[in-house]
């Protein structure tokens, strides 16, 4: 494994680098490093937001300048704010050691006397966006007449923001021998207009970072009548749980009204469009990071920059005007190695987008039909089962107990059960038992449908995400515990803590044997049956007064009813209990 010593970095900088906890360079951090320590050139490099393409231009420009020159020699130029003020903080965190040595940031939305006035200590590094650092060049605050390096930060982003005109202008007061790096997610025309028209000869890199990042990102598609557009949204967030997101719509209008109503829905979520205040968006910003927000609905302008990590799917509410806008999205779930879902609402108009896009991504994006209500049900309950399984028990809560068995002293363990996961499941049951209805409005069966076809069987596995799990690795496991191939095992849908997959159902008694004393690192892996969503015609749920909950489908299959799979999971699970004697609680 490589060392960001062995790259030429001086020992201040690989040391700042190893306290920060990164222990090898990533693919483009390896391969750029050494070539701009090595020698004076021009650089462009196609890399995405995760790569850690920060540190691999940050890094050799922090070793080239001179720490006891007080004037500026490098100017990094972002596409935001918020791009400025994470690129200085990572700067920053890389210069720890070298005393002396300034970074500034200036952006739009901030005063600007403040910032002249840092700029007045001649920091020896300038982060900014284009429009405000023409304006303090402009001014004659800040001179770029001497610097030696230029980088230009997620250049489409910039030129799709219209920056063209000012980072030419800014280029024009730089000299003509200083180095120029750029850094891309994408090369669409102007990108490289601005490499043929500012640059000399330069070195090229893609080290596979663009599909590196891209193959984290699984896109799919669901087609719905443009009235919908909400409910599916609704539909998405809610057999997703554990969803941080972020949704993109097409106008300030529509994220501001599409946040109203997931708050009014109870839904944690907000709202970020350029017509609030920057102490708005700071405050949106901060509970989304904090992940006091659970939904961020944004515009692709508002959203540019953002630096949240850990967004697991990324929502395209409607499809951005510019397809090329599609990459930016989607780029901000899957990072730092971590994978994510890209998924677009869209109705059947707008079909012909989906092969424009993959022609961009170079990956297919996936038809999926949106869950039904009962789906989103099972998923809920099961999400809420084992989250009820993996809660600490409060130790405050110690000396209440005597009364509060009292209070539930004529409950059954059972009713107890029940009554407890009713609390928070009811709101999913009660709005899907209402809204079951299909949405999809696709013109032909999807291949990945969530129905299960004649002859197969499904099934819920209690490891998902959080066990490390993306459904590749799942897959895999499945197919060498069970010895099958990777035909055999199908629509292997992970969760946060559970999982769901397919098989024909002649491995059925294979996979039960396989997995009836199962247990991973020391942990018991339990299989067991799921619910088969209906065969025949969508219908919703009625309630059967002796039985509890059923389909009502043509030849529908129980639900949650009694002596229904529900019931039968729970006692399967106490009779396995009692085999295996008790060991204890399950699970982490
Ligand atoms: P970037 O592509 O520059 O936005 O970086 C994405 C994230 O990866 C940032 O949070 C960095 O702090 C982090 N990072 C960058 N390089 C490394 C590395 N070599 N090892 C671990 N994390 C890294």
């Amino acid at each position: 494994m490589l060392s960001f010593e062995s790259l030429g970095l001086n020992a201040p900088l690989w040391e700042a680098v190893r306290d920060l906890g990164y222990e090898n360079p990533t693919p483009i951090q390896a391969e750029v490093i050494p070539m701009l320590l090595e020698s004076e050139t021009d650089l462009v490099a196609l890399a995405q937001t995760g790569t850690g393409k920060t540190a691999a231009f940050g890094l050799p420009l922090l070793q080239k300048t001179e720490v006891d020159q007080r004037k500026t020699q490098g100017v990094i130029l972002s596409p935001t704010r918020e791009l400025c003020l994470q690129i200085t903080r990572e700067l920053k965190n890389y210069a720890k050691n070298l005393p002396g040595l300034g970074i500034t940031a200036v952006y739009g939305g901030a005063s600007i006397r403040d910032q002249a006035r840092d700029i007045s200590r001649n920091p020896q590094i300038i982060v900014a966006t284009p429009g405000r650092i023409k304006d303090m060049i402009g001014r004659g605050m800040i001179n770029l007449s001497s610097i030696g390096y230029c980088i230009l930060d997620e250049a489409d982003e910039m030129l799709n923001m219209g920056f063209y005109e000012d980072i030419k202008d800014i280029l024009s007061k730089t000299p003509k021998d200083k180095s120029t790096w750029l850094f891309s997610a994408t090369m669409p025309g102007e990108v490289a207009r601005i490499a043929r028209e500012f640059m000399h000869q330069p070195k090229e890199v893609t080290v596979g970072t663009k599909n590196k990042a891209t193959d984290t990102v699984r896109h799919e598609y669901y087609t719905v009548s443009g009235r919908h557009r909400y409910a599916a949204l609704r539909r998405l967030v809610d057999a997703h749980p554990g969803i941080f997101s972020v949704i993109f719509c097409r106008t300030k209008r529509d994220t501001q009204r599409v946040a109203e109503k997931l708050i009014e829905d109870g839904y944690n979520a907000g709202a970020l469009h350029g017509d609030l205040s920057q102490n708005q968006r700071d405050l949106v910003m901060g509970a989304f990071r904090k992940k006091q927000s659970q939904l961020l609905v944004a515009t692709d302008v508002a959203a540019r920059g953002i630096d949240v990590d850990n967004i697991t799917h990324v929502i395209h509410y409607q499809l951005p005007d510019e397809t090329e806008t599609y990459t930016h999205r989607s780029g901000r779930t899957g990072r730092a190695g971590k994978s994510g879902v890209s998924m677009v609402i869209l109705t059947r108009s707008e079909m012909r987008r989906v092969r424009q896009i993959e022609k961009i991504i170079g990956q297919p994006l996936v038809q999926k039909e949106l869950p039904d209500g009962m789906e989103i049900c099972e998923i809920q309950l099961y999400h809420l089962v084992s989250k009820i399984r993996d809660t600490e028990i409060n130790p405050a809560i110690e000396g209440f107990i005597p009364a509060i068995r009292d209070v539930l002293e004529d409950l059954s363990r059972d009713e107890l059960i029940q009554k407890m996961v009713s609390v928070e499941f009811s709101r999913f049951f009660e709005f899907y038992n209402k809204n079951s209805a299909s949405l999809s409005d696709s013109p032909s069966k999807s291949v990945e449908s969530s129905e299960i076809g004649k002859g197969q069987a499904r099934y819920f596995i209690n490891i998902g995400e959080r066990d490390g799990f993306d459904w590749m690795e799942l897959k895999d496991l499945l197919k060498k515990e069970l010895g099958l191939g990777k035909d055999d095992i199908f629509h292997v849908d992970v969760k946060d803590g559970f999982s769901f997959f397919n098989t024909d159902s002649v491995f059925t008694p294979l996979v039960m044997e396989t997995f009836r004393r199962f247990s991973l690192k020391g942990r018991p892996i339990h299989v067991e049956m799921s619910t088969k969503p209906r065969e025949g015609g969508k219908g919703g749920f009625r309630k059967n007064k002796k039985k509890g909950w059923k389909t009502s489908g043509k030849g529908g299959k129980k639900t949650f009813s009694k002596g229904g799979s529900f019931r039968q999971k729970q006692k399967a699970k106490k009779a396995n209990k009692a085999k295996k004697g008790s060991k204890g609680r399950p699970g982490k």
